[in-house]
Formats: C-alpha cells, sequence, structure tokens
C-alpha cells in the first residue's frame, strides 16, 4: 500500500496530558467499556471506583457510550499525566481514538496519508526531538477501528467560489503544491501566496489593508461569540469555562495588538508552521470548510492571532514555541461545534485572507 507522510514529519508523545482534557472522550466502542469491566478496572483505579467512570449520552447517530471527566480531565488520566489504562492494561485496552491520538489516517486516489494533528499540544516539541513519522505508519495502521478511515473523494474540489477541479486533477495540484511549500521558508502569509500562485493564476492583486480588515472582523465576531458563550453558558463545566475565559484573553491581546507595531515570526517558527501547513494539505484536513481557500484561510487566520496574541519580548521574534502555546489552543477551538458554524458564516473574511496574503 502506497502510504505518504509530511516530509521530515516527526511525532512522539510528550505525555502533556492536554488531549485527556479538552476533547469529547467519545464515542467509546461497547466493546471496549465491557472489556475494562471485564478487567475490573473500577477496583483497579481508585478514581473509577468511587463515580461511574463512562457515561451514556444520546448522539445523533444513537446512545453512545463517553468516559467520565473530572474536572475537566478523562477520569483515567493519573496525576503523573500518564494513562491508568495503558499502565494497567497497555495501549490496546484504550478506546481506539485514544491509541491514534494525534494521528490522522485518509484515504485518497494515490494511497493513504498519515499526518500528525496540529491540536497535539506537543506539536512542536515533538517535531523537533520526536520519531520519524515513516517509521510509525504500520503501528498507526494496525490500530483496530470501530468507524472506518474517511476517504477523500469529492467529484470536485472547489478553488475559489465558481472554480473547481475534478478529484484527479487536484491530486495532481496538490503535488505541486507540496513540492512547491517544500522549497518555501517564508512568512504563513508569504507561504499561502505561494500555494495561491500554484492553484489560481486569475484573481485581484494582494492588497495588505484588506488582508488586515478581513482579520480584525474575525477577531471581533469570535470575541462576541466568546462574550456570549461566557455569560449564557453559566452551568458549563469549570474546565471548559477556564478554557473559553482563556481563549476571549488570547483574542483581547490580539485585538489590542493589531493596532500596534507587531513582531515578527522567527525562522524557527516559520519552518514549523510550513510543516503544519503541508501536514494540513496532505490529511484534507484544509478543505474542512467546503473549499481550500477557506481552510488555507482559517490557517492564515490562527498563525496571525496567535502571533498577535504572543506577547513576550517586543524586541525578539516570536519563537515557535511561544507561537506554537498560542495556535495549538486556537486550533482546538475551531474544532468546535458552535464555533465552526461561525466559521461557516464568515467564509467571505477567510477568502479575502488567502487572497490577500502576500
Ligand atoms: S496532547 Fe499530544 S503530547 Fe500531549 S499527551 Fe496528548 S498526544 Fe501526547
Amino acid at each position: 500500500m502506497d502510504v505518504a507522510v509530511p516530509a521530515g514529519a516527526r511525532w512522539s508523545c510528550h505525555a502533556c496530558g492536554a488531549c485527556c482534557r479538552l476533547f469529547q472522550l467519545g464515542p467509546v466502542a461497547p466493546a471496549v467499556i465491557a472489556d475494562l469491566e471485564q478487567r475490573g478496572v473500577a477496583e483497579a483505579w481508585a478514581p473509577a471506583g468511587s463515580a461511574p467512570w463512562y457515561e451514556r449520552r444520546q448522539t445523533p447517530n444513537g446512545p453512545a457510550f463517553y468516559l467520565r471527566k473530572v474536572d475537566g480531565a478523562c477520569v483515567f488520566l493519573q496525576p503523573d499525566t500518564y494513562c491508568a489504562v495503558h499502565r494497567l492494561y497497555g495501549a490496546s485496552a484504550k478506546p481506539d481514538f485514544c491509541q491514534e491520538f494525534p494521528f490522522q489516517v485518509t484515504h485518497d486516489p494515490n494511497g493513504t496519508v498519515v499526518t500528525a494533528r496540529g491540536e497535539c499540544a506537543g506539536f512542536y516539541a515533538s517535531s523537533v526531538d520526536g520519531e520519524p513519522l515513516e517509521g510509525q505508519v504500520a503501528e498507526v495502521l494496525a490500530i483496530p477501528r470501530t468507524r472506518p478511515i474517511p476517504r477523500f473523494a469529492p467529484q470536485q474540489v472547489e478553488l475559489i467560489p465558481g472554480r473547481s477541479l475534478p478529484l484527479n486533477d487536484w491530486m495532481d495540484a496538490e503535488a505541486r503544491v507540496l513540492a512547491a511549500l517544500n522549497a518555501a521558508d517564508g512568512s504563513p502569509a508569504a507561504t499561502v501566496a505561494v500555494v495561491r500562485h500554484a492553484l489560481v493564476s486569475e484573481g485581484p492583486p494582494p492588497d495588505p489593508a484588506r488582508f488586515t480588515l478581513a482579520t480584525r472582523a474575525l477577531l471581533h465576531t469570535l470575541g462576541l461569540v466568546l462574550d456570549h458563550v461566557l455569560s449564557t453558558e453559566t452551568n458549563a463545566p469549570a474546565a471548559e469555562a477556564r478554557f473559553t475565559a482563556e481563549l476571549r484573553e488570547v483574542l483581547r491581546r490580539a485585538e489590542l495588538a493589531i493596532h500596534g507595531t507587531t513582531r515578527p515570526l522567527s525562522a524557527d517558527a516559520n519552518r514549523h508552521l510550513n510543516l503544519l501547513l503541508r501536514s494540513a494539505i496532505l490529511s484534507k484536513s484544509v478543505h474542512a470548510l467546503g473549499g481550500v481557500s477557506y481552510g488555507l484561510g482559517l490557517f492564515l487566520f490562527n498563525t496571525e492571532l496567535a502571533r498577535l496574541a504572543a506577547g513576550g519580548d517586543a524586541s525578539q521574534p516570536v519563537s515557535a514555541r511561544e507561537h506554537s502555546d498560542v495556535y495549538t489552543r486556537l486550533c482546538r477551538l475551531t474544532l468546535n461545534t458552535t464555533i465552526h458554524q461561525v466559521l461557516l458564516k464568515a467564509r467571505p473574511a477567510l477568502l479575502d485572507l488567502f487572497l490577500h496574503a502576500a
């Protein structure tokens, strides 16, 4: 089987526990619940014995099991941020999504793609000191799955509104884009401009003022949404309310910074974001908003927001570590269902970011 990974990509878990806090812990396959019950996990791990360690929820696809959270973290997260199920019974006893995270596996017309997700809080650190992705592919593909691997097979792929490519032509275009990105070493905006050049030759000349206006509009809109969530969802679990308040603060810092002199990104941060962009293109996650231009606009918005909100020493460029600390949280925000709906409505602004990146 042909398996593609982003050139030069590395990943190893840094056991920070962030993924055990910020994601929904389900649906869990009934067989996994039954296996853990049969092994006596509630007796072996005290926090799981003090209250039910899973719950049954209604979902659009029917009832499903979810692992319970305690103060915002998976009931099995140990104080040392390792997983109690993994320690007691090995990786194969965990739900498939825990085993797979942060890998993302996708089938496309050329074969299979394996990438690491930018939402992993250890993405940057492990891109420097982790194991090469190539060497982990067989293990990732061997994880038993309750859901089939997604297949990227639209008949047409929209580049910009009114301009689409048949799937096979898109695969050729994707190869050209990735080759161009492998050679690019500029800022995220310059890198997206390289992609735009490889995809669409027509269109208006890039206008930095439109880019800034679109960034401001998106900042303002997301700020209003988070204000609304904070004032209306007063019964949200404490950890979720903390996360929302923290993100509101990130937006506020960016709103203040956009009016002043801002720090550029370091060469290291640019390299890191180039890897993230290549991963998003190869995994097809850049198409999630219904068109590649919107996905690239969202990538630019998140990178710009993280740069503006990074704070720190004003005389120094923003380092890759400073940037990724904010960026990974923003990636998780954009996975939220409400925010996703807002981004779908904000597609004209995302398109402007794509068209006017320079
Ligand atoms: S967020 Fe990433 S680095 Fe941290 S525990 Fe989860 S997989 Fe490991």
